[in-house]
């Protein structure tokens, strides 16, 4: 269970302290795409999320774009964002997440995911044991398949609070 809890929960993805972060060795965002930097509505980033972008290139982070969403939805984002993007990423599956520590030779003590799902990007991040950080979901707007899993999500959000370990709305850093 405590898998699905998530080291960090704030609103979105602009009240993350980052600067807390790199002060506890994060070198390595990885960004959930869909309901977390932008609705299934947007195609390609607005300002506001392209002056978070710069601003964490400064800090110094490297950022990755980590979604289950196909190539096509990241590639506008890869592109003005000029960021690394994993696309198809199948998470909670580990795979992917594996082959980012390979690749980039980072460890886990140094990659945080942040996302808007426990089951995937939560459930994922904690099974290789990054940081994990849960933002509320931007729309209400989602896939089919994401539906679904919202359903599971809801479930497994109500035994953790009967468990007390998570509590939807209660922030904490
Ligand atoms: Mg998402």
């Amino acid at each position: 269970m405590e898998n699905y809890v998530p080291d960090l929960y704030v609103k979105s993805i602009y009240y993350v302290d980052y600067k807390k972060l790199k002060e506890r060795g994060i070198k390595c965002i990885l960004f959930d795409l869909d309901n977390t930097v932008a609705p299934l509505s947007i195609k390609k980033p607005t300002k506001k999320i392209k002056d978070l972008f710069i601003k964490l290139k400064d800090m110094g982070f490297k950022i990755i774009i980590f979604s289950n969403s196909p190539k096509s939805r990241l590639k506008p984002f890869k592109d003005e964002l000029e960021v690394d993007c994993a696309f198809s990423c199948k998470k909670p599956m580990r795979r992917k997440f594996d082959l980012i520590l390979k690749l980039y030779k980072f460890s886990v003590s140094e990659i945080v995911i942040i996302g808007d799902n426990i089951i995937t990007d939560v459930l994922g991040g904690n099974k290789v044991g990054i940081t994990t950080i849960l933002v509320n979901p931007i729309s209400a707007k989602e896939r089919f398949f994401t539906k679904i899993c919202r359903k599971y999500e809801a479930h497994i959000i109500n035994k953790l609070s009967k468990k007390e370990l998570f509590y939807r709305g209660k922030y904490y850093e």
